[in-house]
């Protein structure tokens, strides 16, 4: 198959083995770029067991998957991962590359862009053709205006958040999935000394279809452990505004905003959190969102579906057990 010119999804792995839900989607947005430019899908993934990935890849709409194997390529390393997509790109450059805007897809594809002088648009909502150019839609200013941006160079990269596209549904009809063994450079600059598992993995925040995130408001960590109970209950994950991450109350890897995570869950309930530019920017997303504050007049109540004004230490722990309550039943 050739590969220059067509759409390229880089692909993730998460733990259990399996396709990352957002590479997934990506081939759905990927489909649709590459039906109206009449070119193709091929999709990489990188790790030294990446064939069963791969082959969810080819189900889902990938005409070719290239699994990049080398041992020293099972964990994300920034450098060894350039290399070898290096190799890759240079020998059949796509005319798009598509990333997830998550942890790997924000440090490896500025990596690239630069060692390629190519144009990088990161944190996409939104990529289409438009008179045979694909043009991407980024927000910006904090999240209150949206930007189309076009790339001047031949090869486009871009990082695509969470829920961008539409996942296809898995065919019987699957594209090809090839093994290609990677050449890497040996000694490399960077060593990787450890690794941490940090808190809170339960649901990764990005992928959960419930986000219920707590603010300044909660007072303290004590809060925090209720809206866990909240979060599990409903099958979700804890997020954070800002201040209670600065003072310790929940993990950084909680932050939902500007300069923390963007999320796009079905549900994102707000609990004492005040609705700052800076805060929404990673939640505008969510298909329904619920506030409760004490102050009627809270920001966040404009830009919610549902809201409940009162103090969340009567609200919370009521609407828990009623929901226990009806879960029971
Ligand atoms: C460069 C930069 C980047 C930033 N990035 C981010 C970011 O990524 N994410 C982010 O969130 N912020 C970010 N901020 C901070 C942002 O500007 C706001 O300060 C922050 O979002 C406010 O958080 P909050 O709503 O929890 O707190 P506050 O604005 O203090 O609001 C607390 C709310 O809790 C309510 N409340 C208090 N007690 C109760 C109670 N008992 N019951 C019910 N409600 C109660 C209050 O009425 C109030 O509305 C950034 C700021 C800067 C300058």
């Amino acid at each position: 198959m050739e590969r220059s010119g067509n759409i390229l999804v880089l692909a993730e792995m998460v733990e259990n083995g399996k396709a990352a839900s957002i590479s997934i989607e990506l081939l759905g947005l990927g489909r649709t770029l590459a039906d109206c430019l009449g070119t193709g899908l091929s999709a990489v993934i990188m790790g030294d067991e990446a064939s069963e990935a791969g082959g969810e890849l080819a189900r889902h709409g990938a005409e070719e998957v290239l699994c990049l194997h080398h041992p020293r390529l099972k964990a994300y390393h920034p450098e060894l991962y350039q290399q070898a997509m290096l190799g890759m790109l240079r020998s059949s450059p796509p005319r798009v590359l598509l990333a997830g805007h998550t942890a790997l897809g924000q440090d490896l594809l500025p990596r690239l862009a630069f060692s390629l002088s190519c144009g990088l648009v990161t944190d996409c909502v939104g990529a289409r053709v438009e008179g045979g150019e694909v043009l991407f839609t980024r927000p910006v200013y904090g999240g209150n205006a949206l930007a189309t941006q076009r790339v001047t160079t031949a090869m486009a990269m871009a990082t695509v958040r969470a829920r961008v596209g539409e996942a296809p549904p898995p065919s019987e009809k699957a594209g090809e999935v090839r093994t290609l063994g990677v050449d890497l450079p040996d000694p490399v600059r960077l060593e990787v000394t450890g690794r941490e598992t940090l808190e809170y993995r339960e649901c990764p925040l990005e992928e959960a279809p419930v986000v219920v995130s707590g603010g300044r408001g909660m007072g303290g960590e004590e809060g925090f452990s209720q809206l866990r109970e909240l979060a599990s209950l409903l099958g979700g994950a804890v997020g954070a505004s800002r201040p209670p991450v600065d003072a310790g109350w929940a993990p950084t890897t909680c932050q939902v905003g500007i300069t923390g995570k963007v999320v796009a869950p079905d549900l994102y309930i707000a609990v004492a959190i005040s609705g700052s530019t800076q805060h929404l920017s990673g939640m505008s997303e969510a298909g329904k969102i619920v506030a409760i504050n004490k102050d009627p007049d809270a920001y966040i109540f404009k830009v919610s579906d549902y809201g409940v004004v009162g103090d969340w230490k009567q609200v919370l722990p009521s609407f828990t057990a009623a929901l226990r309550e009806m879960l029971k039943e």
